[in-house]
């Protein structure tokens, strides 16, 4: 579904992205670790056309992602993404922030979207809130709001970035579980996270990125439980 081959990126003088490769099949769960800077938000925001990238080819579903294309508005709208900082409008409440994308990006009829919409609300657990204004909630049920609005443009690939990052701890369990239901019903996620537990129990593959190249990547668990290559070893001692 997504591949990227040889992809590199620079900022200014600095090559931040050093030839990555790697694909995601259809439902599959790729998790993305690796120090603070070493290029993981990048490749998540080259692979959606947010960033463009200097060399190599990223490709969704056989179609090349080129950040300057109209086509990167069909691709936007097939690969959502979820930030650690969710991102709502704060002045409309949960259930308009989830249908904006539909109503005004698809053009979908308002009935339709609201209905939808609510029941995405109710799917996340805040089938309660859909009147209510993202400061009248929690981090964590803002958050879930944000999943809500990326599955309301009914995407066939989501890319999460740190997505319980700037949670308070006892607020990203719930979140999690909302993401590990996703990847149950067979939804495609690349998951940029620290949280090593998730990483083990439901990602399909693990890729370990350095200095803006994969250093090492495999099956979840016996990468984690047994990572080869000394940085990994040594990433996984500070952070588990
Ligand atoms: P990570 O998500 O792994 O922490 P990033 O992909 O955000 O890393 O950043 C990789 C490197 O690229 C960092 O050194 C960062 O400072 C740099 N960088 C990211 N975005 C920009 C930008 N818009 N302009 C200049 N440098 C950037
Ligand atoms: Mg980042």
């Amino acid at each position: 579904m997504i591949e990227l081959r040889d992809v590199h990126k620079r900022f200014g003088a600095v090559e931040v992205l050093k030839g990555i490769s790697a694909s995601v099949e259809k439902s599959e769960v790729v998790c993305i670790i690796g120090p603070s800077g070493s290029g993981k938000s990048t490749i998540l925001r080259c692979i959606n056309g947010l960033e463009s990238y200097d060399a190599g080819d990223i490709f969704v579903e056989g179609a090349r992602v080129d950040s300057k294309a109209p086509s990167i508005v069909a691709i936007r709208t097939q690969v959502s993404m979820v930030f650690q900082r969710f991102n709502l409008f704060p002045h409309r409440t949960a259930l308009d922030n989830v249908v904006e994308g539909p109503i005004y990006v698809k053009n979908e009829p308002r009935a339709e979207a609201l209905e939808r919409g609510r029941a995405l609300l109710a799917q996340v657990g805040l089938g309660e809130k859909a009147g209510a204004y993202p400061a009248q909630l929690s981090g964590g049920q803002q958050q879930r709001v944000a999943i809500a609005r990326a599955l309301a443009m009914q995407p066939k690939a989501i890319l999460f970035d740190e997505p319980t990052s700037a949670l308070d701890p006892e607020l990203v369990g719930d979140v999690l579980s909302v993401m590990r239901k996703l990847a149950d019903d067979g939804m495609t996620m690349v998951v940029v996270t620290h949280e090593m537990g998730f990483a083990r129990d439901v990602a399909d593959r693990v890729l370990f990125i350095d200095g803006g190249v994969i250093v090492e990547q495999g099956a979840a668990k016996p990468m984690l439980n047994q990572p080869q290559h000394p940085r990994t070893q040594d990433f996984l001692r500070r952070v588990l």
